[in-house]
């Protein structure tokens, strides 16, 4: 947990430690980066704004060294540029301050129980083939006409989901609770991030996407 604020980190800590977790806190952006090179987390709590080394660097450097170690970015209720320029740089979700204690709770559940399952090597190969590429879901990895690249498990559910139905329009609150496994009115835009990453990585022209397709109002088709 990378907290500046003592009077949110404590507590945070407490509770976290209450549901059974073995939590690391530091207030310094300098440090998590230091202690994330030597231990294997299974999450990072990550507030976005720091002294120092910002949130956005530490998400940003957590990705180069690690493409699956969950973030979960903590952030201002006005700053809705920071949770997009965080979803962008790969953290997998946030949580709006202030946040009820509960809501933070099941989210770190669900986060470290689905990379739990992705660690587990018995699962079975599933492969898709999209734009060129070939993409294992289970391995978080793919390739094609611009070399190798690496999901993060959020990035690979999604994927799973709108490619399991083509040409089929998703809406924002279904995939959301597909993916992510809540229902939320206020966060969509969550989707709408992650829709951005998944052009980036296999669209030719990223703002004329062939196969991540938005309908306004509507949500969200892929078309193979
Ligand atoms: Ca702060």
């Amino acid at each position: 947990m990378v907290e500046d604020e003592l009077n949110l980190a404590r507590p945070l800590r407490f509770n976290l430690e209450q549901e059974g977790y073995e939590v690391w806190s530091t207030p310094s952006g300098k440090e998590a980066l230091a202690l994330q090179a030597k231990i294997p987390f299974d999450l990072i709590i990550l507030d976005l704004m720091l002294e120092e080394i910002d949130g956005f660097e530490v998400a940003r450097q957590i990705r180069q060294r690690d493409q699956k170690l969950p973030i979960l970015m903590l952030t201002a209720r006005t700053a809705e540029q920071d949770r997009i320029h965080g979803l962008e740089l790969g953290a997998d979700d946030y949580i709006v301050k202030p946040f009820h204690l509960r809501e933070l709770l099941l989210r770190v559940e669900r986060m470290i129980e689905r990379t739990t399952w992705y660690a587990t090597d018995a699962r079975p190969a599933r492969q898709i083939a999209i734009a060129g590429y070939v993409v294992d879901l289970e391995k978080l990895s793919g390739s094609g006409p611009r070399g190798p690249m690496q999901l993060t498990a959020l990035e690979a559910d999604l994927l799973d989901a709108l490619t399991s139905q083509p040409n089929r329009v998703l809406s924002r609150s279904e995939l959301l609770e597909k993916v992510w496994g809540y229902h939320s009115e206020v966060e969509t835009r969550t989707v709408d991030n992650f829709i951005v990453r998944l052009r980036k990585y296999f669209e030719e022209e990223p703002d004329q996407p062939r196969h991540f397709i938005s309908l306004r109002g509507k949500g969200y088709m892929y078309v193979p």
